[in-house]
């Protein structure tokens, strides 16, 4: 098949979160399978690609205002990268805002950019079974092509929500600007609490949608729609479908990153020299029979800080240490860094996004934290596992779908988890996860140990998803076709 994403986000170009692994890996699993695959990304001042072509420039009507856009062309492991550079929107330091909080012309920018990956694939005379789409950014690609582009009337649209939380919600002034007409400004359509819902429109006028996890997708439906519920409900095809990750990237054998590469076998000794290692470089020089739970994450309120904030004093006290990695908001940067000073020498934090120390953390903590106070799918819990970090996560969404609770399941057990969202649920499982983790220090007893090679055992690889996405694409091209 012949599949376009559009999307904001395509690691190792631009990565922000999740999203930017998925499209990644995601597109080079189905290139592997013989598919054809193209991304269509806006040209951040961010992006370092090398053996940039360019194709052409253009210019497009948008609410009447005239945009001059140049499209450029890479390569990334077979797949067809278009960069669409549009200085005003997309020379910006960030993706989506500062720590401050999102630029204000978010909804010109992704209107732009989704009306421009349109007109891109017109121009390069493109037509592909399936335009893929991915979040609110780029609902409204599923919008145009509807509007303004017969020509593409065979051409299928799926649109995964990996964050319903952010749906890109908008007053009704911007409609003009944007270029649609008022007649989609009514609750069949776009329009919401009388203000314009961006993924509103995507899920309207998508063929299939999906999201990142089974579960997720029943949350999305009854409980947890931010609004949407009703929506989603009434469409036909709603599927879950678990992120993968890229197992050849994020493998603790070959990761160059590591200060001591560790496989199933060998990663008693590994993981205790990568974290000797990391703790070393995080200054913390507290024995190393305590645990060391590591958090790697946005610094946003979805992650659970204000859980762990509030349980951190009494997990240090119960003999845990930890180390914060993150960059996010100002508010969480702030819990991060009095955490940090309140305990000093046990808990440790840096305030930046680094793939690398990511790496190097992954490889060296005991545990891992992601009590999430909702989560679509997911990575890092399943890279955390891969590298025999043992999750502690909130019982929700993907992390449902992917932690084996060790106490409901001994034989089978990958984590812990708790189902209630309190610090007192949290922390009783710390302590919980803490009982298990000193008997390492048992001679004989293995129990720990088993958790670890179960978690690294675990095949969290896009072989099975993406069998699902394929079908996902024929259903929704044989929609289009009947
Ligand atoms: P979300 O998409 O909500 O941000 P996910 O768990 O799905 O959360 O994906 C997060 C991804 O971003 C993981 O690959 C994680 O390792 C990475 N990540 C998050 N924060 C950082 C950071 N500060 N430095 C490096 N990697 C990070």
């Amino acid at each position: 098949m012949n599949i376009c994403f559009v999307a904001t986000e395509c690691e190792p170009l631009v990565k922000v979160g999740g999203l930017g692994d998925v499209v990644q890996s995601l597109a080079k699993e189905l290139v592997n399978l013989g598919h054809q695959v193209s991304v269509i990304l806006p040209f951040y001042k961010s992006i370092k690609a090398k053996n940039v072509q360019f194709i052409t420039q253009h210019t497009l009507n948008l609410g009447g205002v005239y945009y001059d856009f140049h499209i450029y062309k890479t390569h990334l492991d077979n797949i067809d990268i278009f960069l669409i550079d549009q200085k005003t929107f997309f020379g910006r330091e960030y993706v989506y805002g500062t720590p401050k909080g999102p630029y204000e012309d978010n909804y010109l920018r992704f209107a732009f950019f989704s009306l421009a990956s349109l007109e891109t694939l017109s121009h390069i005379c493109h037509t592909p079974d399936v335009i893929h789409i991915h979040d609110w950014h780029t609902a409204l690609v599923a919008v145009y092509k509807d509007l303004y582009f017969k020509h593409l009337e065979e051409t299928a649209t799926v649109l995964t929500i990996h964050n319903i939380a952010f749906q890109g919600i908008f007053p009704s002034y911007i409609l003009p600007q944007i270029g649609i007409p008022w007649e989609l400004f009514n609750p069949e359509d776009l329009e919401f609490y009388n203000q314009v819902n961006f993924l509103k429109g995507g899920i309207v006028h998508s063929d299939v949608i999906t999201t990142v996890s089974k579960t997720h997708a029943k949350e999305i439906q009854t409980n947890m729609g931010f609004g949407l519920e009703g929506v989603l409900r009434e469409k036909r095809y709603v599927f879950g479908i678990l992120n993968g990750i890229d197992t050849e990237s994020w493998n603790p054998a070959t990761d160059k990153s590591l200060y001591q590469n560790y496989d199933i076998n060998t990663f008693k000794a590994g993981k205790e020299k990568n974290k000797i290692y990391v703790k070393e470089l995080f200054g913390l020089e507290t024995p190393h029979t305590r645990p060391l739970a590591a958090f790697i994450a946005r610094l946003a309120k979805q992650k659970g800080l204000d859980l762990i904030e509030k349980a951190i004093d009494d997990a240090v006290k119960i003999g845990y240490d930890f180390i914060f990695l993150g960059s996010g908001d100002y508010y969480y940067q702030g819990k991060v860094l009095d955490m940090v000073k309140r305990n000093m020498g046990y808990v440790a934090a840096r305030i930046e996004y680094n793939d690398i120390l990511s790496r190097k953390l992954y490889a060296g903590a005991d545990m891992f934290l992601m009590p999430s106070e909702y989560e679509p799918c997911g990575i890092g819990q399943m890279i955390a596992m891969r590298y025999g970090a043992i999750p502690i996560v909130h019982k929700t969404g993907g992390l449902a779908d992917t932690v084996v609770d060790y106490h409901e399941d001994n034989e089978h057990g990958t984590g812990f988890s708790f189902e209630d969202y309190t610090y007192k649920d949290f922390l009783y499982t710390m302590a919980r996860a803490m009982i298990v983790y000193q008997k390492k220090y048992i001679p004989e007893d293995n129990e720990w140990y088993n958790i670890v090679s179960n978690a690294m055992s675990q095949d969290f690889s896009w072989r099975r998803s993406v069998q699902e996405y394929i079908k996902i694409y024929k259903t929704a091209k044989l929609i289009k076709m009947h």
